[in-house]
């Protein structure tokens, strides 16, 4: 397969969509075509469905020391092809490719810890009442996976859902992102290559709706996993429900940032400069909503506001570049949107504020001040490159408003007490809190939200246990 044609992977073969349809993919930091993607039929879907089945039968079958054997092969593969599938990635998603390297090499940690996790999926034996009986708890894979990953980040996304479940003996249906499909399809290519059954992963592309349509309520699946926006993921959320499937759900964010007056003033700036725009901001655990303790709100201010005029924007292929272009016009017109409105309604535009270049979805780093509750932004993910700085007085009056929305994904503070330290930690609504450095995201802790930033979790240990089952098996010796 080369860029020019992604094709889906059903029944342990590339092969293109039944009725041979097509959508392009493109460039975003030039907007041209750089390929097609192929666009599955029901009947493609079905193909998958099956497959899934006797991969699961296979992957499920085999021991949990093999399997771990395997996911550190392709962890071994994925570091081996770093370079080329970061070029994919940078090509059709835009970040810069020292950053697309790295999510390709976090991809391998992912997987690494997947196969460790693997061997660990223990039972239980619980005593039981009468000695000639022996009381078991058995944890089995819950079976084929119907899973669905965004654009944002190509390789994590579809990493954390596949590792997981493959450690745990699942087998999957992936719908890819349209937008970013060749570097998914390099990610399934090194499992495969690796040992993992052809038909135990199986890769489609297309309409999104009518693929969820399709695979969620199908008696083969038994578990869905879904990242992407709220929206969706309350309509995936009530199917899976409806078709009584188990779900995890990983769902958008509008991470609050509180820094106290006593907090390090430079380190909050450099570490919150990097992480808000990191992806142009298309990250759902990206900060959103600075809160700044009054008396040290515009030295905060002028900092953050200078270090993000000085960010280099442009092309990911280019070395200098630090922040690359958003997805898709659709992003681009949406950040417009949101920031337009909010200027309208009095907040203080001091950087940014508009499109750059005349080719490529490129908006410019953005700082708004003084923004008043009542704009869409306050309220809306905004999923791009646009933090959002407002002033308080006491720290209560700062916890009010990090957990004012039904959001609670990430979560960061900055502060030098440890007495503040601890009330910003348990104060906090969200499923992360990162205090005073960047800490989140790594293979081996949780990640997940709280209200409607999600549902379970795909970090750390729990995140293989999302796709087991227990089953209680109690014997008697006759
Ligand atoms: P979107 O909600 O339209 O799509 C998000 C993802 O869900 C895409 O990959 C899309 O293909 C898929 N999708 C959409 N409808 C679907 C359906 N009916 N069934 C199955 N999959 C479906 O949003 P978008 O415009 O692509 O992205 C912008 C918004 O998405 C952001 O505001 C953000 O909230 C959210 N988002 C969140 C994450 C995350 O990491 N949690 C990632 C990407 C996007």
């Amino acid at each position: 397969m080369s860029y020019s044609e992604v094709q889906h992977f059903i029944g342990g073969k590339w092969c293109p969509g039944g009725e041979g349809l097509a959508l392009d993919v493109l460039n975003p930091a030039t907007e041209q075509m750089i390929g097609k993607v192929a666009v599955a039929t029901k009947s493609d879907l079905d193909a998958a469905l099956e497959s899934a089945q006797l991969g699961f039968e296979e992957w499920g079958a085999m021991s949990a020391y093999t399997r771990s054997n395997i996911l550190r092969n392709a962890a071994i593969i994925l570091r081996e092809r770093a370079d080329m599938i970061a070029g994919i990635l940078t090509l059709e998603q835009g970040k810069p490719l020292a950053q697309a390297k790295a999510e390709v090499l976090a991809g391998a940690e992912f997987i690494e810890w997947s196969a460790e996790e693997a061997r660990r999926t223990y039972g239980l034996v619980i005593p039981a009442r009468n000695a000639e009986v022996l009381q078991l708890t058995l944890r089995e894979p819950v079976g084929p996976v119907a899973a669905f990953a965004p654009w944002n980040f190509p390789i994590n996304q579809c990493v954390r859902k596949l590792a997981a479940g493959l450690a745990a003996g699942c087998s999957f249906v992936l719908k890819g992102p349209e937008d970013t499909p060749g570097s998914p399809a390099e990610l399934v290519r090194a499992f495969v290559d690796a040992g993992v059954p052809g038909n135990t992963i199986n890769l489609v592309y297309g309409d999104p709706p009518m693929i969820s349509g399709h695979l969620i309520p199908h008696r083969v699946i038994r578990k869905i996993s879904f990242t992407g926006s709220t929206q969706v993921g309350r309509q995936i959320g009530a199917m899976a429900a409806s078709h009584m499937k188990r779900m995890t759900l990983e769902l958008g964010g509008h991470a609050p940032v509180i820094v106290a007056e006593d907090a390090d003033i430079e380190a909050a700036v450099k570490f919150m400069v990097l992480q808000k725009f990191r992806n142009g901001g298309q990250v759902c655990t990206s900060p959103t909503r600075f809160l700044v303790q009054q008396k040290v709100f515009d030295r905060f201010v002028e900092k953050f506001v200078k270090q993000c005029a000085e960010l280099v924007v442009g092309d990911g292929l280019d070395p200098a570049t630090e922040m690359g272009p958003l997805i898709n016009r659709k992003r681009v017109d949406s950040v417009s949107e949101l920031v337009d409105e909010a200027v309208s309604l009095g907040a203080k535009l001091c950087t940014g504020g508009n499109r750059i270049a005349n080719k490529g979805f490129f908006y410019a780093p953005t700082v708004l001040t003084n923004v008043p509750i009542a704009a869409r932004i306050m309220n809306e993910e905004p999923f791009g490159p646009v933090a959002l700085i407002n002033p308080f007085n006491t720290l209560d009056e700062a916890l009010e408003e990090a957990n004012r929305l039904e959001f609670g994904l990430a979560s960061y503070a900055f502060a030098g007490s440890a007495a503040t330290v601890a009330k910003l930690g348990k104060g906090i609504a969200a499923g992360m809190v990162s205090i005073n450095h960047l800490g989140l995201a790594l293979p081996e802790v949780p990640f997940g939200g709280i209200g409607d930033s999600g549902v379970g979790t795909e970090g750390g240990a729990e995140a293989v246990a999302q796709f087991l089952a227990t089953k209680f098996v109690t014997q008697q010796t006759i």
